[in-house]
């Protein structure tokens, strides 16, 4: 079939299998062409290894230090008629290099929130890899089903508080405009730190330590954004900011529980992912900063950040860490002088001049390439195959 984008809304519904593939050999490719990582992981667990920064993390750890992957993740494979999700597509790119590259890879499609998700990774470590020595938790999921009593969560994205007025942009309309934000009521705050706190990684942790298989000097860690003034009140002081504040809670709980395992909560700087595009706000705050970091020559994505924290921070023995012990990677973005820049634009923007003052076509393209889109070196019009086999 000749697969054209379909987009609705901020999601696209199908994907580009070979383009899939050219985005997990471009990341592959950025990896090999930086020095090999001198902390290396042996056995990796990825949580959520399909797509964003779980998908980076895996290639990272593959590819950049050799290590033996097993990665979680919930995608759709494909059928004769209709495409997979590009985390279906990313996982088989990814396993085709790795089998190339004679590296151990194994990947679990289900349920991570689930008991029985847990046992088949227990199973898998215990059958092929003996213990792991670092699990990356970077699962971004709209709802959860509690593993003991079935009951369904779903998160929202919304301020905490008091109503938020601000601008927008729409990106199936592509216009700018104002946008009232409802404060969440309790339920809705709980739900959300049900579904993306730290409940289910302290569980993780728990199953695998009481299975034993976890290496004497293991390190983990949970993903998180900050932010600053201009995404608190839809992000950091607003729901999903809430459940993230419940990271650091978990984070905490880990280490004083567990002597062999360093947790951390890992600060990442804002990118384009199925997770992000999906955060009101976020694609006009991101084609800003894109704009403004492309300008200062400090502008990364997924891979360079992902890349940079197994460099730097995640193996060091005792890295630099915040006032709650967290890793950050999104000092660049955060710090005052681009703040200050991206805010100077923000109140000048419109429909007609968002071109001009943002980044919106990086922002599209990078959208665009999640799915396996918009790369110049892929044959759109070729018909192709949507089956692919993990
Ligand atoms: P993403 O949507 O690209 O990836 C989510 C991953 O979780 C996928 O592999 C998906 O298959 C998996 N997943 C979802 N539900 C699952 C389930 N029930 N069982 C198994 N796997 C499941 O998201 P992302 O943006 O890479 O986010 C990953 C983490 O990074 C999140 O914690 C997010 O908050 C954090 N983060 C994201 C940004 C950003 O700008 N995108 C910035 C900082 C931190």
């Amino acid at each position: 079939m000749v697969i054209k984008p379909k987009i609705r809304g901020f999601i696209c519904t199908n994907a580009h299998p070979v383009g899939c593939a050219e985005s997990v050999k471009r990341q592959i490719a950025y990896v090999k062409s930086q020095a090999e990582l001198s902390d290396r992981p042996k056995n990796v667990l990825v949580i959520g290894c399909s797509t964003g920064y779980g998908m980076a993390s895996r290639i990272t750890a593959a590819f950049g230090a050799g290590a033996k992957t097993l990665g979680v993740c919930f995608e759709k494979e494909p059928t004769e008629r209709k495409t997979g999700t590009a985390g279906w597509y990313n996982t088989a790119a990814f396993h085709q290099e790795a089998e190339k590259a004679g590296l151990y890879y194994k990947t679990l499609n289900g349920d991570a929130f689930s008991h029985d998700m847990k046992k088949q990774v227990i199973e898998a470590i215990k059958s092929d890899l003996g213990s792991v020595d670092l699990v990356i938790y970077s699962l971004a999921s709209p709802r959860r089903n509690d593993p003991d009593t079935g009951e369904a969560y779903v998160s929202s994205l919304k301020p905490v508080g008091e109503t938020y007025t601000t601008k927008t942009f729409d990106t199936n309309k592509e216009i700018v405009h104002e946008v009232t934000l409802e404060p969440a009521n309790q339920d809705e705050i709980d739900n959300t730190v049900k579904v993306m706190g730290g409940e289910d990684w302290e569980l993780w942790i728990k199953a695998l330590t009481e299975a034993n298989v976890l290496s004497d000097n293991c390190t983990t860690t949970a993903y998180t954004y900050i932010g600053k003034e201009l995404t608190w009140p839809i992000y950091g002081h607003a729901t999903i900011g809430k459940a993230k504040e419940d990271l650091d809670r978990a984070s905490s709980a880990i280490n004083s529980q567990y002597q062999n395992v360093k947790a951390y909560v890992t600060s990442l700087k804002a990118v384009v992912t199925q997770a992000s595009s999906a955060i009101p706000v976020m694609p006009l705050y991101i084609s800003l900063m894109y704009q403004v970091m492309k300008d200062e020559h400090c502008h990364e994505g997924v891979i360079e950040q992902i890349y940079g924290l197994f460099n730097t921070l995640l193996l060091k023995e005792a890295p630099p860490v915040d006032e709650v012990n967290r890793l950050r990677m999104d000092t660049v973005e955060t710090n005052d002088e681009i703040q200050d820049k991206i805010k100077a634009i923000w109140p000048q923007v419109t429909t007609e001049n968002f071109p001009e003052l943002g980044d919106y076509a990086g922002y599209h393209q990078d959208f665009l390439h999640l799915f396996g889109f918009g790369f110049e070196n892929v044959d759109y019009e070729a018909d192709v195959s949507p089956l692919a086999a993990w």
